[in-house]
């Protein structure tokens, strides 16, 4: 492996931090990982990453990545921690379209486990590493330049308690999440912030943990329900460690569940199926309720800009941040850290920024359009919707409709959300011709959504 330098720097040391910092640590000699909170002792959720207290389901796709990186990962989850391994099209329960996906034995294996538990094992296994530190209590504040403001020289930073000063590196990566002041930093040296793409979707999240008994939900892992017409309300109960489910709801601009028990129940009740709301009315709870609000979609577009200066990314939620219902954030950081990785390994930090920027862009490119595609089937979110973007949409109605009784169809479509394969997989010929013979058979979905209503969970 190429040296690249003495030292390089992360900013942030959640799931972004921790996958970028692993990539460094095969090129640079020493790798710091700068955070403002302090570890818990335990997995628990902390401060700077309050959405550790909200479901958290890591794809397919993002558990591969990450066993590449960390290999054992996914089996030190389960041994260690009590994590679940399962079939995400077999024993996951997928309601889109006020339809539910056929459920079949697939090679889509999901990995179960709460956030911070899934945090935890990332940090402890990078610590590891001889070269890897990471520093707590630190807030990072700006940037260090050379006179000419043409290279990031360090950060200027502050660990509590002691001085502001400046720490060098060769190498500085921002993964400070959705909040990241970079644009702002970039400014200071005299660089023009990146363009802002927005997509106002205003997800209210409210959630509680509830124990779990074996056989809640006929044995299955979790249920997955995506808002659709008419409530446009979203619903999701995963099991996690220590048999717990954790169950969260919410809808659009503002549609939000209460954070008592009546109010809760009342509002899994209006989902398109029972199935969560049966669980839960009869599960003792763990934990108070949470409540997360999530005003936007958000991408900044740094892969636009004309001018950046040299020695400097920013990395994961930090570019952009999705609709947290499609649980895409954390897959779409790992995959951030194999673009990183083939950057570095390919030509080193020569023209970096520009070489990432683009690779991440292309990978931000699929989940923003299934996320922001998807959300813009409700009306009330404004964005435009070109005739390709009505035609897609259309297109996943009928593959919801077919796929109610074709678990070939949910698989593939399963694999286009799990991030495995890119959406034009779903029309090739073998695909569509089952979703034009499929939808036709199913006259509506009505029957199943009443289907789902019949089915009692106990
Ligand atoms: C409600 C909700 C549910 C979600 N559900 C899913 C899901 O099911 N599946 C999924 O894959 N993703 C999900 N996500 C997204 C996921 O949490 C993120 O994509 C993931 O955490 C990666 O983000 P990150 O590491 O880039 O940033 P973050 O997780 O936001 O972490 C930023 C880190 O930087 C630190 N920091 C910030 N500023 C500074 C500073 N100035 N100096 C030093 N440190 C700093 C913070 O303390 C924090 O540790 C969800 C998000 C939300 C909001």
């Amino acid at each position: 492996m190429k040296n690249l330098g003495e030292q390089a720097i992360v900013i942030g040391a959640s799931i972004g931090g921790l996958l970028a910092a692993r990539v460094l640590s095969d090129f640079y000699t020493t790798v710091t990982v700068l955070e403002r909170d302090a570890f818990p002792a335990t997995d628990i959720a902390r401060k700077g990453v309050p959405q550790g207290r909200h479901t958290h389901g890591l794809l397919a796709r993002g558990s591969q990545v990450i066993e590449q990186f960390f290999p054992g990962f996914c089996d030190e989850v389960v041994e260690q921690s009590g994590g679940l391994r399962g079939d995400v099209a077999n024993d996951v329960i997928w309601i889109g379209r006020n339809v539910t996906l056929a459920a079949g034995k697939s090679d889509l294996i999901g990995l179960l486990a709460s956030r911070p538990v899934l945090e935890g094992h990332l940090r402890r296994r990078l610590l590891k590493l001889p070269n890897v530190r990471v520093v707590e209590h630190c807030v990072v504040r700006g940037l260090a330049s050379d006179l000419a403001r043409r290279r990031v020289t360090g950060v200027c930073m502050r660990v509590e308690g002691g001085p502001e000063e400046t720490a060098y590196a060769d190498l500085i990566v921002d993964a400070t999440g959705r909040g990241s002041s970079s644009a702002v930093w970039l400014e200071e040296l005299g660089y023009p912030p990146p363009a802002i793409e927005k997509v106002e979707i205003g997800i209210g999240y409210m959630s509680r943990t509830y124990r779990r008994r074996p056989a809640d939900l006929d044995g299955k892992l979790g249920i997955i329900v995506a808002g659709s017409e008419p409530d446009w309300r979203n619903g999701a109960m995963l099991a996690q460690e220590s048999d717990t489910w954790i169950v969260s709801t919410g809808g659009f601009l503002g549609d939000e569940a209460a954070d008592d028990d009546q109010g809760f129940l009342a509002y899994l009740a209006t989902l398109p199926t029972r199935a969560i709301h049966d669980v839960v009315a009869n599960a003792e709870p763990l934990g108070d309720f949470r409540r997360y609000r999530y005003a936007c979609s958000l991408r900044r577009r740094y892969e636009k800009l004309a001018r950046f200066p040299a020695n400097f990314l920013v990395f994961g939620d930090a570019i952009c941040s999705f609709n947290p219902v499609y649980g895409q954030g954390m897959t779409v950081a790992a995959q951030e850290a194999t673009a990183l990785y083939h950057c570095l390994e390919h030509a080193g930090s020569n023209d970096l920024a520009r070489r990432f920027f683009k690779a991440a862009a292309k990978i931000v490119d699929i989940p923003w359009d299934i996320a922001v595609g998807n959300d813009l089937r409700n009306p009330r979110v404004e964005g435009a919707r070109p005739p390709m973007l009505r035609f897609i949409n259309w297109y996943i109605g009928k593959l919801h409709l077919a796929a109610m009784h074709d678990s070939t169809l949910s698989t593939a479509f399963l694999k286009v959300v799990n991030l495995m394969v890119p959406p034009p997989s779903l029309l090739s010929p073998a695909i569509a011709w089952r979703v034009w013979c499929g939808a036709r058979k199913s006259n509506s979905g009505v029957a199943n959504i009443d289907a789902c209503r019949e089915r009692r969970v106990t």
